[in-house]
Parts: C-alpha cells; structure tokens; sequence
C-alpha cells in the first residue's frame, strides 16, 4: 500500500465521520405499552428537554438521542392516542396523520401481553397509509412465554413494517441492537438540535433560563442584572417531576421586591413557568421555587 492511497483512505474515513445522520422519529403505540419506558432506555434519561426549533413546534420532543451515526429526536404522539375509548371520528384520523406525516422514522411499540384491539386496528390503518418507514417493536419480551400469549399475534404484523425487533424496554435488552436500526433509516443531515442539549447539566441549565426569562417578563428591568437562577435538584418521582431552585439576588430589597407583596410576584413567575415546563415536557411538574440573598456573588467572578 503506498503512503497516497492510505492518505487517501484517511480522508475518506474522515469524510464518513462528517456524514452524520438526523431525523424526527415518532414513538406510536397505545397506552401502557411501554413509550415512555423505552424513550427513557433509548436517550438515558426521563427529563430530555429541548427548546423547540420554530419548524417543530407543533411537535413536543421527548427526547434527543446523540450517537457517532447522528441525531435522532424523538416526538411522543398526541394524547389522545392514549385514550381507551377514543371515538375514532375522520377527524382524529386526521390529526394522526398529520403527527405521522413528515417523520422521517416511526417506532410502532406494541405490548404483547394485551391483545390487538380495535384501537391498535385504527392505528394500523393509518400507518398503513404513510409512506415513512416504520418500525414494529414488540416490547416485554423479558416476560416469561405465558405472560406473552399474544406474541405471535404481534409477530404476524410484521409483513407491515419494514423492520421488526423485540426488545424490553424496561430491562434495556435489545435496545443496543435497536439504535444502528434507527438510524439505518434516518437521512444525512445536520443535527436538529446542538448535540449536547440534552445532559443534565445543559438540562438544569434549560430549566433555570426558563425561570429567568420569567423573572424578567415579570419585572422587567426592575430586575437587577446580578440575579441569578440555579436549578438545584430535579426529582423524579412517579407522578410528577420536583423541580428545586432557588432565585439569588444581592439584596434584602431586591429579594422583597422579586417575592412581591404576600408571594404575588414569584408565586406568578413560578406558575407561568411550571405551566410551561409541563407543556415541555408532557408530564406533571411541581417546582419549589425560593428566592436568597447570595452573599457570594461577587466571589463568583473571581
Ligand atoms: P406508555 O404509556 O406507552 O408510555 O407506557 P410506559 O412506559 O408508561 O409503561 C407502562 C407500563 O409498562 C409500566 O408499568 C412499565 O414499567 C411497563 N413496561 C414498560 N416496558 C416494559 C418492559 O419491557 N417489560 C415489562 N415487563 N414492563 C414494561
Ligand atoms: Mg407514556
């Protein structure tokens, strides 16, 4: 091999690190078959937040999940999917549709030890009608063989997918082998989102601008430019998400002034913003919101 041609590989393999892949992925499935579980396996965490970018706004993302082949963000699918007893008007069929359209890949989760029903028929048909390619996941196969009794029922589908995989999402068996299928499907393309968006840091980060932005919405340039919002904690806990934080500003006045008259002020900026993050991140959010003198605060620019 002469020195030109291993140059040459060198800039090639070089070239194939740059070609990275991105796309919107959709998660359908009905309720309890395991979305949220198997978003939670795929991005590592349950709080994966990003600001929305004006193009998919319509969209609320549950999650971005950065690997060496791209991007893949995830888009959970309306609620009402999630309804046992949706009427299944023309309508609705159009809103599905509408959420299914223009996703570059769709993760069609299914639970094998719950029979196909009427409303799974209704989602099959619309995705019968799309022209993204799809993917059939039979999720809790770490279940034994007699908690499945429908598992070949769900198999039989698969001749409507162009992949099928089954996996527990709930013990992250398979998942490894589900990623390079994502993006097996996904496009080249730039990535949606800045690629560290979604760590906890940059997480607690996206929180605290959040409530700053608020603050300042609140009260405008009353505010000094030296308060500052840190997120401390965020909880998981099963219902509800607990956010922490505490708002620092520099003196007895300013924190009487962004507290309000009887917690008007901050009890408004905290609303608003819960209200918000809840949108965000489609679940229940409590956040404790303080507000402190930080004495340290000139010591932080040292
Ligand atoms: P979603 O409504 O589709 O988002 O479903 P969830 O992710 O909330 O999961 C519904 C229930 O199924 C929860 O109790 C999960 O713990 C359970 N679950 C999810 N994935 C698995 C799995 O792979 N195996 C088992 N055994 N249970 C799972
Ligand atoms: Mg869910």
């Amino acid at each position: 091999m002469t020195t030109k041609s291993t140059l040459k590989e060198i800039e090639e393999s070089k070239e194939e690190t740059i070609l990275k892949k991105s796309g919107m992925v959709a998660l359908i499935g009905r309720a309890n078959v395991g979305k949220s579980t198997l978003l939670n396996a795929l991005v590592g965490t349950k709080l994966a937040i990003a600001s929305p970018k004006p193009q998919t706004t319509r969209h609320v993302i549950q999650g971005v999940l950065n690997t060496q082949d791209g991007q893949a963000v995830f888009i959970d699918t309306p609620g009402y999917f999630q309804e046992k007893h949706s009427p299944l008007t023309p309508k609705l069929n159009q809103k599905i549709f509408e959420t299914i359209h223009g996703m570059d890949l769709i993760l069609y989760v299914t639970d094998p030890t719950r029979q196909i029903g009427s409303e799974e028929r209704f989602m099959l048909s619309v995705l019968r009608k799309t022209k993204s390619p799809k993917i059939l996941i039979i999720n809790k196969i770490d279940l034994s063989e007699k908690e499945l009794p429908f598992l070949e029922d769900y198999r039989a589908l698969s001749e409507e997918f162009d992949q099928i995989i089954e996996i527990s999402a709930l013990k992250s068996k398979n998942i490894k082998s589900l990623i390079p299928l994502i993006f097996e499907y996904l496009k080249q393309g730039e990535p949606l989102y800045p690629p560290d968006s979604i760590t906890n840091i940059n997480q607690k980060f996206f929180i605290s601008e959040l409530i700053r932005e608020k603050l300042f919405n609140t009260l405008g340039d009353e505010v000094p430019y030296t308060t500052n919002v840190e997120v401390e904690n965020i909880k998981d806990k099963k219902d509800i998400l607990v956010i922490e934080a505490v708002v620092l500003t520099t003196a007895e006045r300013y924190r009487r002034m962004i507290i309000g008259r009887g917690g008007r002020k901050i009890k408004e900026m905290g609303s608003t913003a819960r209200k918000e993050l809840e949108v965000i991140m489609n679940r229940k959010v409590y956040l404790d919101l303080r507000v402190e003198i930080d004495k340290n605060w000139e010591r932080r620019f040292e």
